[in-house]
């Protein structure tokens, strides 16, 4: 670690009007927004390969070889780069985790996990202080970023399977899961992160339009439209969709989460594995919460995003808050060890990573330091024959 004095501070100046913004984010600290790279020189994102363009069928890392900037943070990988065929792709094992209806045995499937015995590398949300985080990354804007991104995670409950599976991913003689029990009626449980919060107030006087608002001759007209993000193998259509539930602030196994039953699905990418679910939330409180949650996560990424995106090759944290075992959230850190690139384009990429993640974790978001809000997110799929890996994003 260089001499902190050393370090190229990049300040932004609205920190007071950032900081008001979220002071309605409870158990939050004020946004301090500045931030550094670990490194002696003036930024300058033309001597990263990653913005000029690189020859990615070139992996030799000699692009890296004249890098002046500080070792100790920036370690130029000799590999990174690899190329990938969408027929050829690696799908390798999903991690959804089955469970009784009840989820009574999600505890058990915990304990005798074998993929992570003991899961000492998973942080509980309320536990996650900024000292968990690797030394060169430990800025209060990439740490509360991180809080927020745990307080936006949702664990998904599914009831049924649906008859639409498809045998094969799209162009692959890859079994698609759970094709082999559709129609089944049992449960699998996976991750999945809020995307977009809407508000409703009385003000406007628009009813709810939820299902049990459409039967009640008094409709609520102060509610949230919210709008989550997993991956296509955890919930796949409207019919699994109906037959889910979302849990919200399944921070630890003693807490109370809101569970909102029968959601519906608005969209659905199977090749990349995406599938975009939504609900409408009475609580007013936690509408309130998750507005906020939303508000300044969305501006933190651009802080973040403003000075490590463009060394994004070099500065690898990638973090996944997730339900392992459809029990209770939690946060993982590691770093990513391969970008694919799929053939013929610049942006279109999967990610294997180190960071820790079980059965459960299906369809959480995988956060890549640096990368803007806005965006193809990548979100967990498994693990392949390089680790665990992520579905098709883009960067
Ligand atoms: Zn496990
Ligand atoms: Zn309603």
């Amino acid at each position: 670690m260089g001499n902190k004095q050393g370090r190229h501070m990049l300040k932004w100046r609205n920190n007071e009007k950032r900081c008001n913004q979220r002071e309605s984010i409870p158990s939050q600290q004020p946004v301090q927004a500045d931030i550094y790279l670990d490194k002696t020189g003036t930024p300058d994102p033309a001597d990263d390969p990653g913005v000029q363009g690189v020859d990615i069928s070139s992996s030799s890392g000699d692009d890296h070889q004249n890098d002046t900037r500080d070792k100790d943070v920036v370690t130029a990988p000799p590999d990174y780069f690899y190329v990938f065929d969408c027929k050829a792709i690696d799908h390798g094992d999903h991690e959804v985790e089955e469970s009784d209806e009840a989820g009574s045995d999600l505890h058990s499937r915990k304990a005798a996990c074998s993929k992570n015995p003991g899961h000492t590398h998973f942080i509980p949300v309320a536990s996650f202080t900024i000292d968990h985080l690797p030394e060169d990354y430990r800025q209060d804007a990439i740490f509360q970023l991180i809080q927020l991104q745990a307080r936006l995670t949702v664990k998904i409950s599914t009831r049924c399977v649906s008859p639409d599976r498809p045998e094969f991913y799209p162009d692959s003689d890859a079994p698609y899961p759970f094709y082999n029990r559709c129609g089944d009626k049992f449960t699998r449980n996976g991750t999945g992160m809020i995307w977009e919060v809407q508000k409703y107030t009385p003000e406007a006087n628009i009813p709810c339009p939820c299902a049990q608002c459409l039967n009640s001759p008094d409709p609520i007209t102060s509610y949230g439209y919210v709008r989550i993000q997993t991956a296509a193998h955890v919930v796949f259509d409207e019919i699994e969709a109906r037959e889910s539930a979302c849990f919200f602030g399944y921070d630890s196994e003693d807490g109370n989460p809101v569970v909102i039953d029968c959601l519906s699905h608005f969209d659905l990418d199977i090749a990349n594995d995406e599938s975009f679910l939504s609900c409408y939330v009475h609580d007013e409180d936690l509408v309130n919460a998750l507005v906020d949650a939303m508000t300044g996560y969305e501006q933190l990424c651009g802080i973040v995003s403003e000075v490590y995106w463009p060394y994004r090759l070099h500065a690898r944290l990638t973090v996944i808050a997730s339900h392992p075992h459809g029990c209770s959230k939690q946060i993982s850190l590691g770093e990513w060890t391969r970008m694919n690139r799929m053939y013929g384009s610049d942006n279109v990429t999967t990610y294997n990573y180190t960071t820790c993640t079980c059965p459960g974790s299906s369809g959480a978001y995988v956060y890549l330091l640096g990368k803007p809000r806005r965006g193809f997110h990548h979100a967990h799929k498994g693990t392949n024959s390089y680790g665990n890996c992520s579905g098709i994003g883009i960067d």
